[in-house]
C-alpha cells in the first residue's frame, strides 16, 4: 500500500506546475519590462521638458532684453527737436538732411536695421538709411499695423518683412507730439538675424511665432514664414493688406501633427527636416514645448528630440526586466530548494513508514517461521523417536529372526556336525590301532584329519556364534565379498545338498561399502535362504550372484555399488510384489516362514543408507538388488 505513494513522490516531476512557472516567469518580465519602458518614458520626457523649460526661459530672456533694448528708441528719437521740425516742416530742405543725419548718427549707435520719422500719412520724411539704395524716405508706410497703432497715440510692435529692402525686421514705433498733439510717428526696424545666429547650432529645433501661429524667426530655415496650424482666410486676406509677410512664401503650414500630450507640452510628429544648415537630426517625433514672450503676442517653441528618450526608456525597460528576472529566478530557485526540501521530507516520511511496515511484517512472518520451526522440530523429535523405536523393534525382530533361524539351522548343524563326529569317532579309535601297530605314519595322517575336522566343527560353531550374537551396528567400509564368504559358510552345507548350482560375479578389484559386515551377512542369508527356498521344485536350480558399481547417471562422478542375488526359482506375481516388504508376509506353508525375513533385511539396510528393491528375472526367477554406498563415492574410477 506504501509503494505507490513512494513512487508517486519520485516519479510526479509536476510538469503542469513547471509550465506554469515558466508562464509566470515570462510574464513577470514582460509586465515589468512595460512599466519599465514606461516609467522609464514618463521620466525621461519630465526631464526633457524641464531641459526645455530651461532653454525656452532663456531664450526669452534673450529675445525679451533684444526687444527692451530696441523699444525705448523711438521714444528717445522723439524728444529730439531736429526729429520734431522735419514733420513740422516737411518741405525745408535744411530740416530734413539735418534729420536724416540725426537718425544717421543716432543708428549707428544703436546698431539697428534703420530709424525712420513719419507724417501722420505714414510717409516717411526722413530716415537713417537716407544715404542707401535703400532708403525709406519717400515711402509711404500708412498700410503698416505699426505706423496705425502710434498714429492712433500707441507704442507699436510689429515684425514683418520689409517692403523696401525685402529684408524681415522688427519694427517699433511711438507717436511724436508736440504740445499734446500728435504730429507724426517714430519707427525703427531691428533684424533679428543676430539673435537667431546662436540657435543655428542647437541641437533641437527653435521657433518663434507670432499671434497668427506664424513662424518667423526658426532655427530650421524652412519652416520660416510657415504657420503651426492652417491659417483662416480672414488671417491670410488680412496679412496681405498689411503686407507683413510681403515677399513671403505662401503661408502653407509646417505639419506638425499633435500625437500625444506629455503634461503641458505636447508630442508632435514633424516632416522630415535633415539637410537644412541649423538642424542634422533625422528625428521625427519630438517634444514641444513653448513659451508665450512677455508683452507681445508670440511664443517661442522648442522641439526636443525624443529618441534619447526612447532609448533611456529601453534601458530602464531592459535593467528592470533583468532586475526582475533575477528576482524571480532568485524566488524560483528558493521555492524550488524549499519544495525539494519538502518532497525529500515526505519521500523520507514514505519511507520510514514502508520501512516501518515492512518490519513489522517481518516481525510477524519470523514469529509464523520460529512456530512452523518449532512445529517441525516437534515432528522431527516424533520422527526419530518413531524410527528409534523401529529400528529397535526391527533389532528385536532381526534378533528374534536369527533365532528362528538358528532354530531351523540347529537341525542341519547337528547333521553337520555329527558326520564329523562320527569320522572323529572312527579316525581316533583307528588312530589307537595304528599306534599299537606302529603303523605311526597311519596313525599321524588320522591325526591330521582329526584335525581338519574339529578346525571344520569349530568354524561352524563360530559363524553360529556371529550369526546369532546381539550386536550394535555399525557402518564401516566393508567388503561385501567378504560378507558373502560368511553367509556361505552357514547355508553353503544346504545348498550343496539341494544341488543348488552357484555363479559368483565380483569384479577383481571389488571396492569395499558403507554397511555392518555382520549385518550384511545377515541380508545375504535371508536372500539366499528365500532363492534356496524357491528353487525347491525347479528343474534348474540355480543362483547368480553380481556385484556392479555403478554412477547415478552418465557422467556423474557419485557412484554406488549393486549387490544382486538372481534365481531361476518360481518367480514373484505382481501382488506378491507389491506386498513383499511388509512384515509377517508369506506365501510359504504353515511353519515354512514368519514373513519377517525381506522386512529386517530392508530395515538393516536403511540402517547403514542402503536400499533394496526386487523383480522378475528376463529368463525367470526373482532377483533382489541391494543398492549400497561405496565407501570412497568419487574413486578410482575418475
Ligand atoms: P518368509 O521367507 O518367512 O516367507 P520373507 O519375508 O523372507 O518371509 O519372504 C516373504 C515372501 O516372499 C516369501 O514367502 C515368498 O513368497 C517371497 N519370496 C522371497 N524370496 C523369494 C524368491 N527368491 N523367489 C520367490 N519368492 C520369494
Amino acid at each position: 500500500m506504501q509503494e505507490p505513494a513512494i513512487q508517486n513522490i519520485f516519479i510526479d516531476k509536476r510538469p503542469e506546475q513547471l509550465k506554469m512557472n515558466v508562464l509566470l516567469f515570462v510574464l513577470g518580465i514582460v509586465i515589468v519590462g512595460t512599466l519599465g519602458y514606461d516609467f522609464g518614458w514618463q521620466t525621461a520626457v519630465a526631464g526633457l521638458r524641464e531641459d526645455a523649460g530651461h532653454q525656452l526661459d532663456s531664450y526669452v530672456g534673450a529675445l525679451t532684453s533684444e526687444l527692451n533694448r530696441y523699444g525705448y528708441l523711438p521714444a528717445v528719437i522723439a524728444l529730439n527737436g531736429t526729429v520734431q521740425r522735419v514733420v513740422l516742416h516737411p518741405d525745408d530742405p535744411r530740416a530734413v538732411l539735418q534729420a536724416n543725419r540725426f537718425l544717421e548718427a543716432a543708428n549707428r549707435e544703436a546698431d539697428a536695421a534703420a530709424v525712420y520719422v513719419m507724417d501722420l500719412q505714414g510717409k516717411v520724411l526722413a530716415a537713417s538709411n537716407w544715404r542707401t539704395n535703400i532708403s525709406f524716405v519717400g515711402k509711404d508706410f500708412a498700410f503698416r499695423p505699426y505706423f496705425r497703432e502710434a498714429k492712433a497715440g500707441r507704442t507699436g510692435r510689429f515684425y514683418g518683412i520689409g517692403t523696401v529692402s525685402h529684408a524681415p525686421g522688427l519694427f517699433f514705433s511711438r507717436p511724436l507730439s508736440v504740445g499734446g498733439r500728435i504730429i507724426g510717428v517714430i519707427a525703427t526696424k531691428v533684424s533679428l538675424g543676430k539673435l537667431v545666429l546662436p540657435w543655428l547650432g542647437g541641437r533641437d529645433p527653435i521657433l518663434v511665432a507670432d499671434g497668427n501661429g506664424i513662424v518667423f524667426l526658426t532655427s530650421v530655415p524652412k519652416w520660416r514664414f510657415e504657420s503651426l496650424d492652417p491659417l483662416p482666410p480672414a488671417t491670410i486676406r488680412h496679412l496681405t493688406e498689411t503686407r507683413q509677410y510681403y515677399a513671403a512664401a505662401p503661408l502653407k503650414p509646417i505639419g506638425l501633427v499633435h500625437v500625444g500630450k506629455a503634461g503641458e507640452a505636447s508630442l508632435v510628429d514633424a516632416p522630415p527636416i535633415d539637410g537644412g544648415p541649423g538642424n542634422k537630426s533625422r528625428a521625427t517625433e519630438f517634444l514641444l514645448s513653448r513659451s508665450p514672450v512677455p508683452k507681445t503676442d508670440w511664443q517661442i517653441l522648442l522641439l526636443s528630440d525624443l529618441r534619447p528618450v526612447a532609448g533611456s526608456a529601453h534601458r530602464m525597460a531592459l535593467a528592470l526586466a533583468a532586475l526582475m528576472g533575477l528576482g524571480e529566478a532568485l524566488a524560483l530557485f528558493l521555492l524550488q530548494r524549499r519544495r525539494s526540501v519538502a518532497d525529500r521530507l515526505l519521500a523520507r516520511e514514505a519511507l520510514e513508514a514502508a520501512y516501518n511496515e515492512l518490519e513489522q511484517k517481518v516481525v510477524l512472518r519470523t514469529r509464523d517461521l520460529r512456530e512452523a520451526n518449532s512445529n517441525l522440530q516437534r515432528e522431527i523429535d516424533e520422527r526419530q523417536r518413531a524410527e528409534s523405536e523401529l529400528s529397535s523393534t526391527f533389532e528385536e525382530l532381526a534378533h528374534a529372526s536369527k533365532m528362528a533361524a538358528l532354530g531351523q539351522m540347529a537341525t542341519e548343524v547337528a547333521h553337520e556336525l555329527n558326520q564329523p563326529l562320527a569320522a572323529l569317532h572312527t579316525l581316533s579309535d583307528n588312530a589307537i590301532v595304528f599306534l599299537n601297530q606302529s603303523r605311526e605314519e597311519e596313525a599321524r595322517g588320522n591325526l591330521a584329519a582329526i584335525a581338519r575336522l574339529v578346525r571344520r566343527m569349530a568354524k561352524i560353531t563360530g559363524d553360529l556364534k556371529v550369526f546369532a550374537r546381539k550386536a550394535p551396528p555399525k557402518v564401516e567400509p566393508v567388503i561385501a565379498s567378504e560378507a558373502l564368504n560368511d553367509a556361505l559358510s552357514l547355508l553353503g552345507q544346504r545348498l550343496d545338498q539341494e544341488k543348488i548350482a552357484l555363479a559368483v560375479h565380483f569384479p577383481e578389484d571389488e571396492p569395499p561399502v558403507m554397511g555392518d559386515k555382520g549385518r550384511l551377512q545377515q541380508v545375504l542369508v535371508i536372500l539366499l535362504s528365500n532363492a534356496a527356498d524357491a528353487l525347491r521344485d525347479a528343474p534348474d536350480k540355480r543362483i547368480d550372484i553380481f556385484f556392479v558399481v555403478e554412477a547415478l547417471a552418465l557422467g556423474e562422478s557419485v557412484r554406488y555399488a549393486e549387490l544382486t542375488v538372481a534365481d531361476s526359482g518360481t518367480g514373484l506375481s505382481a501382488s506378491d510384489l507389491e506386498r513383499l516388504f511388509q512384515p509377517f508376509f508369506t506365501t510359504k506353508p504353515q511353519g515354512g516362514g514368519l514373513g519377517l525375513g525381506l522386512a529386517i533385511a530392508q530395515g538393516i539396510l536403511r540402517g547403514f543408507g542402503a536400499s533394496i528393491k526386487a523383480g522378475n528375472r528376463a529368463g525367470g526367477g526373482a532377483e533382489f538388488t541391494v543398492r549400497l554406498r561405496l565407501a570412497k563415492e568419487t574413486g578410482r574410477f575418475e
